[in-house]
């Protein structure tokens, strides 16, 4: 089953984030949300589907803090160089949302690349957020430090999805997959977060579990399916990415990730917001490339500060500058606003428009091409 399930999943984007649920998820999502909801979906559609750019970016993402509890060979934190102390506060957070939800803005996400809940904060942010109107917020999560009580505040906070990575069925495989967590609390605090849930009478979260294929644990994608199929909402099955993936051992050896198809829409929908206040066009790892500008007005040194194409995979040193190759122009700094609406975003949008020799050669590798964030 698996190399047919596998193939099946990696021939349509959209079942990358969602190839198993009980239910459709935004079927369940416009149930309980409404027409605001169906509003900002059918906008979603217009952006991914490249025929109408929103005036404002439909969904943001907040990186509040680049640190985590691990260290998974698939994952920035694996490299310490790439730990930071910065911190995006709380108040600027919140100012973000303010901007955003006077702007079009209809999501938000926490955490980026990295962990959320390192961050106490995130339950006051989402309920804040959502009290100003933002119709979804979520995040993923590796959920060591979803305990039962942080549990009972997200539900309470109007969080919309929460997607725990979990990547094994077996203690084993989980060990070598996420090594310093702990198989049977992370576990046990999903099946704590479901009955919670119950017990609030709250549908949302949406609730998911993913598995990203490697060598490590692809013989286990069957058992984890049977383990979770009727227990959370939906599943995601993820392609481990990476630029040097000829190379790594963790690449698996069952289904060959197609090569990237030639367009990618999430510059046309989405910004991240690193850290350090830095504003990438998308959130893939590749997109750490495209340093488009910041949220700060004093933004020191250049804007644009690529990393080394030929040479970074992601276990690389977020701070390496090298050769830009086939560079996007210099665009307006200041606001999300006027970032979203300048030059480097409308460049890299008309690159991606046209796609091919068009797109600069980090898109051309990246496969985020093949899985547009279809959340
Ligand atoms: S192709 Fe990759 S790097 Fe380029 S905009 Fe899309 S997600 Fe970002």
């Amino acid at each position: 089953m698996t190399e047919e399930l596998i193939a099946e999943v990696f021939s349509d984007s959209r079942k990358v984030s969602r190839f198993l649920a009980q239910k459709d998820p935004l079927t369940i999502l416009s149930k309980i949300l409404g027409p605001s909801f169906d509003e900002y979906r059918l906008k979603w559609h217009l952006a991914r589907s490249m025929q109408k750019i929103p005036a404002f970016p439909l969904h943001v993402d907040y990186e509040l803090k680049r640190e985590c509890d691990l260290r998974c060979p698939m994952c920035l934190a694996r490299n310490p160089e790439n730990i930071s102390d910065l911190e995006l506060s709380p108040k600027t957070v919140k100012d973000l949302i303010d901007l955003g939800a006077a702007s079009g803005q209809a999501s938000m996400g926490f955490g980026g690349l990295w962990e959320p809940l390192n961050s106490p904060d995130i339950p006051d942010l989402v309920a804040y957020g959502r009290s100003k109107g933002l119709v979804e917020a979520m995040f993923n999560t590796n959920g060591l430090r979803l305990s039962p009580s942080v549990s009972r505040e997200l539900i309470k906070s109007g969080l919309t999805r929460i997607m725990i990575s979990l990547d094994a069925a077996t203690e084993e495989t989980y060990k070598l997959m996420r090594p310093g967590s702990d198989f049977k609390l992370v576990e046990n605090n999903i099946h704590q977060l479901l009955a919670l849930k119950k017990a609030l009478n709250s549908p949302l979260p949406l609730v998911r579990v993913s598995f990203c294929l490697t060598s490590l644990n692809e013989t286990e994608l069957d058992s984890f399916i049977e383990r979770w199929r009727e227990v959370v909402d939906f599943i995601s099955l993820q392609y481990y990415g990476n630029f040097n993936t000829q190379k790594s051992h963790l690449w698996p050896k069952l289904g060959q990730v197609p090569p990237p198809s030639g367009k990618c829409a999430q510059p046309f929908k989405r910004l991240s917001i690193l850290c350090d206040g830095t504003v990438l066009p998308c959130c893939d790892l590749s997109g750490l490339s495209f340093k488009i500008g910041s949220i700060y007005q004093n933004y020191p040194g250049s804007p644009f500060n690529l990393g080394n194409q030929d040479n970074q995979d992601n276990l690389g040193n977020l701070g390496n500058p090298g050769n830009p190759g086939n560079p996007i122009k210099l665009g307006n700094l200041g606001n999300l606003s006027d970032i979203w609406t300048g030059e480097l975003m409308r460049d890299l949008r008309e690159r991606h428009f046209k796609g091919g020799d068009e797109l600069p050669k980090v898109c051309q590798r990246c496969q985020a091409k093949f899985q547009p964030d279809n959340f």
